[in-house]
């Protein structure tokens, strides 16, 4: 096994292409939302790392296995959780417990968290649902939302543009920087679920566990090869300025020191000789592993656009919507949009809110931005994923034995 974890600011090279077993089949290209893979049909490929969103697509489309990922962090991980000084925190995503199961022999898409949760205590983990996480981010962005709303309709510019874009999906925001940075202020602030459960970990988390924050080890569990990346860039360290500005003197450290996806997860329960199939449900053992439906949708196209209209609902009227499921951003279209109109309590008036939903970014995404250049946008608030289907779909999933990825 190899074992290295990505450096701070190593934002390429992740996946790479073995050209002795590259085939040229072309099947890679297909899943590239940014044609960075070169190489004529017959010929070994290989992938332009400027280009490269790191998700990991042509990974699950390679038909021949020909595709890899560079980096692991599961030796470091085992390493930790042998620490008997170091409190090992496990930051679970909504897409892992629908997947992992597979790897154990159980059926596909069937839902596994209690399970997981038993494996990963028996493992030595703290239980961080990341759902919970997800929950701050929805609470985050939907106010940074109606921030953005309220300023466009009181006509001032005193807030970022519109439509608001969301930002947890670090293919996605990769994908802005390289081809419009322009458009980046377009991108909610607020962190992805991620970022921000290993932030609470180390600062909050600290008393929920009586452990110092240097001593805290943060493992994010995605179905995400880009959240690797998304972890090392320099600027999330935000815990670290935080404990800093209040005291703390420790060298600085990363809010999340590690990203293991659904496959190095599967594959450190085997290494323990945990077998998630037969292992008792666990509940979690700390306020970490509560969390509600909206945060449970992220992982799906759509979930975080029906999260942010149940909060803005709730905060403009102050009223839960009547039915919270927000059919028009469910299902399978590449582009998908919808209008709600509102009572804002602030403005006493109506206001209309247009929304669109993208997945496949690849093949959905150009049209739209283009008219956000143009500035003919009709929409308020857009929420990207790179990955067809959602994260439900992304490059760290168990890989589908028939080589199709979707
Ligand atoms: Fe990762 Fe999800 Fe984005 Fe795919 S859609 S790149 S799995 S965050």
């Amino acid at each position: 096994m190899t074992a290295t974890t990505l450096q701070p600011n190593e934002m390429t090279g992740l996946i790479t292409i073995d050209a002795a077993r590259c085939k040229g089949c072309d099947a890679c290209k297909k899943f590239c939302p940014t044609g960075a893979i070169d190489g004529a049909s017959g010929a070994a490929h290989s992938i332009d790392q400027s280009q490269c969103l790191s998700c990991g697509q042509c990974l699950m489309a390679c038909p021949f296995g020909a595709i890899n990922e560079n980096h692991s962090a599961l030796e470091t991980v085992i390493q930790k959780l042998a620490d008997k000084n170091t409190t090992v925190v496990g930051i679970i995503a909504p897409a892992v417990r629908v997947a992992i199961g597979e790897e154990f022999g159980l059926g596909a898409g069937e839902l596994v968290t209690g399970k997981l949760y038993g494996a990963m205590h028996r493992a030595g983990f703290k239980i961080f649902d990341c759902n919970f996480a997800a929950d701050l981010t929805i609470m985050e962005e939907g106010s940074e939302f109606i921030h953005r709303l309220h300023a466009l309709v009181k006509g001032e510019d005193n807030a970022g543009p519109l439509p608001q874009f969301t930002s947890c999906c670090p293919g996605w925001v990769r994908y802005l920087e390289l081809r419009y940075p322009s458009l980046l202020p377009h991108l909610s602030t607020a962190k992805s679920p991620q970022q921000m459960a290993g932030a609470v970990a180390k600062t909050y988390g600290a008393n929920v566990y009586d452990m110092e924050p240097k001593n805290i080890f943060t493992v994010a569990v995605m179905p995400c090869t880009a959240k690797k990346v998304e972890a090392s860039r320099p600027e999330f360290n935000s815990a670290w300025q935080y404990n800093k500005a209040h005291g703390d003197h420790a060298a600085e450290y990363a809010d999340m020191d590690a990203v293991l996806t659904t496959r190095e997860m599967a594959q450190l329960l085997r290494l323990l000789d945990i077998d998630l199939a037969t292992t008792d449900e666990y509940r979690g053992d700390s306020l970490f592993s509560q969390y509600t439906g909206a945060g449970t949708i992220f992982g799906t196209t759509g979930g975080v656009m029906e999260a942010a209209l149940r909060t803005a609902h709730k905060v403009l009227t102050g009223d839960e919507m009547p039915r919270l499921e927000f059919e028009p951003v469910r299902g399978l279209e590449g582009v998908k949009a919808a209008s709600i109109t509102l009572y804002d309590r602030a403005l006493s008036q109506n206001v209309d809110i247009h929304v669109a939903v993208v997945h496949d970014m690849g093949h959905n995404i150009e049209p739209v931005l283009q008219e956000v250049l143009a500035g003919i946008s009709p929409y308020h608030f857009i929420e990207v994923m790179n990955c067809a289907g959602g994260c439900v779909n992304g490059g760290g999933q168990p890989i589908d034995p028939s080589g199709s990825s979707w």
